[in-house]
């Protein structure tokens, strides 16, 4: 876009700048109605065996079925949710929905966990521990099948605080995975003060080596792998895309495995539909790799 000078060099951004904000606030005033209306809805991932492939469980990603817009990812709206506030019965929303739809699942013969993204701010306001509480009573999930998926930046601001809440949680039976880990100096000191169950790896790990088996992506994850085993982690890797992605990840043990190689996020019924299927098997391992 064109940038306007004026005659004395002042840019012009004023009616730009404008619109941007009466579109944020209509998106706002959009959201709020879309929370009642019930136009947001769960997609849902499989978690499998990194060995088995069997499906262990499913990360919720939610999406908003804007009426103009079209299905909205994430990204589109949950910092209008967090700065607006409206990500607390947001997510709360999403907490009580994704239990139900497990809960329902299990009640059907699976022992599947279920994946629930939570943001800093969802996770400092008062009302998150209760609407944990509230989602497990409501559904009737096994507390130990809820992984509630927490970032660096949802614990950096009082990582002491945010110490004594996942002491609070873990006695509710929930278990806590750091989401998108990496070895930034952060995530590390984190480890050493939050009792945490599970390390996500950062997709930007997993595919660093797409194109390069042989660079140092791969080192780094191993590094990761061990440093969780441990601890007594378990370590899920996201982002897997290709098979050689996943034999490499498997060999050097990592325990689950999420991305669009195995399954893409799909609508509940369709994710229903791969219960008992496996993903399609690891390509053999490359020769240059067999000693
Ligand atoms: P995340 O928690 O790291 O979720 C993984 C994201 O990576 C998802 O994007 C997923 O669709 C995508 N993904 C999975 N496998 C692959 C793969 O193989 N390749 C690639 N390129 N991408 C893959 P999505 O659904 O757009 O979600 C983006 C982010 O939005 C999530 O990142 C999470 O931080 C946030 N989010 C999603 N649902 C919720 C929610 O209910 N509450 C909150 N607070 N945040 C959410
Ligand atoms: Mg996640
Ligand atoms: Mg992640
Ligand atoms: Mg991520």
């Amino acid at each position: 876009r064109a940038k306007h000078e004026g005659k004395n060099g002042v840019r012009t951004f004023q009616p730009v700048m404008g619109s941007e904000t009466a579109e944020r606030m209509t998106l706002e005033q959009d959201l709020r109605e879309a929370l009642n209306r019930q136009e947001l809805t769960l997609h849902y991932q499989g978690q499998f065996d990194a060995h088995t492939q069997a499906l262990l469980g499913f990360e919720a990603l939610v999406r908003w079925a804007h009426p103009t817009q079209g299905l909205l990812p994430p990204m589109k709206f949950i910092p209008v949710a967090e700065s607006s506030g409206l990500i607390v019965p947001l997510g709360a929303w999403v907490l009580q929905e994704a239990c139900r739809q497990a809960a329902a699942w299990n009640a059907q013969g699976q022992n599947l966990t279920i994946s629930v993204n939570v943001s800093a701010l969802q996770f400092e306001d008062p009302a998150f521990l209760p609407a944990v509480q509230a989602a497990l009573d409501a559904s009737g999930l096994n507390p130990h099948l809820l992984i509630l998926e927490l970032t660096e930046s949802a614990v950096l601001n009082n990582p002491e605080a945010a110490a004594q809440q996942f002491i609070r949680l873990k006695a509710l039976g929930v278990r806590i995975a750091l989401d998108d880990f990496g070895i930034g100096q952060s995530n590390l000191s984190l480890l050493r003060r939050l009792p945490v169950d599970i390390l996500k790896i950062d997709r930007s790990f997993v595919q660093d080596h797409r194109e390069a088996p042989e660079d140092a992506g791969e080192v780094y994850i191993g590094v990761m792998i061990n440093l969780a085993h441990g601890l007594n982690l378990r370590v899920t890797a996201e982002g897997v895309e290709s098979s050689e992605q996943l034999s490499l990840l498997e060999e050097l043990g990592c325990d689950s495995i999420q991305g669009f190689l195995l399954a893409r996020p799909l609508p509940p019924d369709d994710a229903a539909a791969t219960f008992g299927t496996r993903g399609p098997p690891p390509s053999p391992v490359p020769s240059d790799r067999q000693h």
